[in-house]
């Protein structure tokens, strides 16, 4: 016989993982309102059980023996103040137990510590609302959890135990005691939350948090009684749209993402023809947690003939990773690997007709609901913008979707098709201007002759901008075209009336002192040279005309990718009252020092500008002594 028979064996404790630990604390002493939530965890892990031993048994049909039927079971126990969620799927080894109940492996519950972190106990439980925390969660109702449980296939049975105060037992179970297969959860509820032991009580919250999960739900309303069914685990994708309420959508929603927002769309179609399934996808109304995470995985779950095949299939691009999806395809093979369903061309045929369908829905939603569109981008749109950079067949249509600030509407929400219906006479191309910061950005000097002549400008400042604006071949027939690039061409459209105008010609003794600036500054800029895109300010610094844009440049310098920043163009207002007063100095020969160190200044002012150090701190400090203290002589 195995272990599992001789119960004699002594109860193992152990400590659990330090996040778990913290995590419970919170759980413990939650006094967050909707605890109803613990039910939905508790029934969707039954229901992934359930789903990974369907899996495992088309290649082992021999798991499933005479008890092909997999259902959950809810046992009410008023009487005891106790709930029990028992299921017939895998079931957890002595390691597994170990694996999945003391530590924390769940990403989505992994940044959830994390946040919790340098969050104060209020902003947890708005946390815990606003993300699913898996089985833990059956701690803000119950002071005791005892987990029994038997894999499939396996003789030894274990039954697990905490009280949530940073330790855990496990012991053998006899096998009379264990369930035949599968995992039996039961909650010693606490005096708070008696209630989650009345039949109506637990029937109406499974109705309304699991009524979608593709597992039927019995509710046994005493111990002794006979399960009745209260969910037909008829899965929510394969029913017709027309049975299915927003609500219901909703519910199914949350519980996919395990967040607790409305979805800001929700697409569910049947595709027929070529390749047959059903997909139903969500776009989320807030922002998942590891929504940046370098791995950039999405999270699609694909089922082949309502069997889960894997939750983490790659059905959407990188630039989609925010969607939830899920498909239920009739085509692909069930009997090869996971790796190899993937490698299927029905796969990545299914793939580009998720992928265009999302996409044209957000198109469609941006069209008629421009508001409820305004906050997926304002979610997402970083996101969807690397598909500009990595997608180049879909950025057109990605063009339609992206929303941008600019300098005539600085909060957002400008689209490009409203920029290109705006230019102004005589403009050619799209201007942009790139940065870290967008408010920065709206006050670069760079702007100056734009804004005289009444021209708008698209202010970036993702990272991801430089790249794909980099590469964009334009939109609507117009380059994009960066104002920190060359001489831009604007000179031919007008000033705007009552600007601030650019200086546009310059005299002797502008000419004079800017070639004196080129020889004083040497190897530090490519070129020193009158400007005609500044109004207001001294002087800026620009791209050389063919190279690249500065920040793209210094991106991709900081990336270690080998590039070298090539020197900047300083670019001199030789209207600006500075500049005209260091011209006429640079006439007395005594003053030439002075006039060496502003040209040296006005560069490293030029830097600060752009978010950049001067090049050389103690130098530019130096000089900036000495110009003050003759100021002041
Ligand atoms: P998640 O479900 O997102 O993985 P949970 O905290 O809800 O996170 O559950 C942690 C893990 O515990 C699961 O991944 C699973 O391995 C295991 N588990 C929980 N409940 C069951 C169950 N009823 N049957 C089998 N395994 C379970
Ligand atoms: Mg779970």
């Amino acid at each position: 016989m195995t272990a599992a028979s001789d119960t004699s064996a002594a109860a193992r404790t152990h400590v659990f993982e330090a996040d778990v630990a913290r995590l419970l604390q919170l759980m413990v002493h939650s006094v967050y309102s909707d605890r109803d939530v613990f039910l939905r965890e508790l029934v969707a892990n039954a229901a992934d059980a359930c789903e990974r031993l369907r899996y495992e048994a088309i290649a082992r049909p021999e798991l499933l023996g005479e008890d092909a039927a997999f259902r959950i079971r809810v046992i009410c126990d008023a009487a005891n103040a106790r709930l029990t969620v028992e299921d017939n799927g895998s079931g957890m080894s002595e390691g597994d137990l170990v694996e999945a109940l003391g530590t924390i492996a769940r990403s989505g519950t992994k940044s959830f510590v994390e946040r919790l972190g340098d969050a104060g106990a209020k902003q947890a439980e708005s946390l815990i609302g606003q993300f699913g925390i898996g089985f833990y969660s059956a701690f803000m109702v119950a002071d005791r959890v005892t987990v029994e449980t038997r894999r499939a296939g396996e003789d030894a049975a274990w039954r697990w135990e905490s009280e949530g105060k940073g330790a855990y037992e496990i012991a053998p179970l006899a096998p009379g005691e264990a369930p035949a297969r599968g995992t039996r959860v039961v909650l010693h509820l606490n005096e708070a939350s008696k209630s989650y032991a009345e039949p109506w009580r637990v029937e109406e919250i499974v109705r309304e948090h699991s009524g979608g999960v593709a597992v039927p739900i019995d509710l046994v309303e005493t111990p002794g009684d006979e399960p009745r069914r209260i969910a037909d685990g008829a899965a929510l994708w394969a029913k017709p749209k027309a049975e299915i309420t927003a609500e219901q959508y909703a519910e199914f929603y949350r519980g996919l993402a395990g967040q607790f927002d409305e979805p800001a769309l929700t697409a569910h179609w049947r595709a027929e023809g070529r390749q047959e399934y059903h997909a139903l996808a969500f776009v989320p109304g807030a922002r998942p947690l590891d929504l940046f995470d370098p791995a950039r995985k999405g999270r699609a779950k694909l089922y082949v003939r309502r069997v889960l095949i894997t939750d983490d299939a790659d059905l959407l691009p990188g630039w989609l990773r925010f969607v939830r999806l899920v498909v239920d395809s009739a085509d692909l093979p069930l009997n090869v690997s996971r790796e190899m369903v993937q490698e299927s061309p029905i796969f990545a045929a299914i793939k580009r007709g998720v992928t265009n369908r999302v996409v044209a829905d957000l198109v469609k939603l941006a069209e008629k609901e421009p508001e409820a569109y305004a906050k997926v981008w304002e979610n997402f749109g970083a996101v969807l913008k690397e598909g500009l950079y990595e997608d180049p067949e879909k950025r057109d249509e990605l063009f339609k979707l992206a929303r941008f600030r600019t300098t005539k509407h600085p909060d957002g929400g400008r689209s490009l098709a409203d920029y290109v219906k705006d230019l102004r006479e005589n403009q050619t191309a799209i201007f942009y201007l790139t940065g870290d910061d967008a408010r920065r950005l709206a006050a670069s000097p760079q702007l100056e002759g734009f804004r005289a002549r009444d021209i708008e400008v698209l202010l970036l400042s993702d990272p991801v901008d430089a790249f794909w604006v980099s590469t964009a071949l334009g939109f609507d027939g117009k380059p994009f075209k960066s104002v920190t690039q060359g001489a831009a061409d604007i000179k031919s459209v007008a000033f705007a009336e009552g600007a601030e105008k650019p200086a546009t010609e310059t005299d002797a003794a502008a000419a004079t002192l800017i070639a004196f600036f080129k020889e004083t500054l040497g190897e530090e800029v490519a070129d020193v040279r009158a400007s005609d895109r500044l109004a207001t300010s001294a002087a800026c610094l620009v791209a050389p005309e063919h190279g690249p844009d500065r920040r793209l440049e210094r991106i991709l310098a900081m990336g270690g990718q080998g590039a070298s920043v090539s020197k900047p163009v300083l670019e001199i207002n030789a209207g600006h009252p500075l500049v005209t007063a260091l011209a006429s100095r640079y006439a007395q020969p005594e003053a030439r020092a002075l006039v060496a160190d502003a040209a040296w200044l006005l560069l490293d002012e030029a830097r600060l500008r752009d978010g950049e150090h001067p090049a050389d701190a103690a130098a530019f400090a130096e000089r900036l002594t000495r110009v003050m203290t003759k100021a002041l002589g």
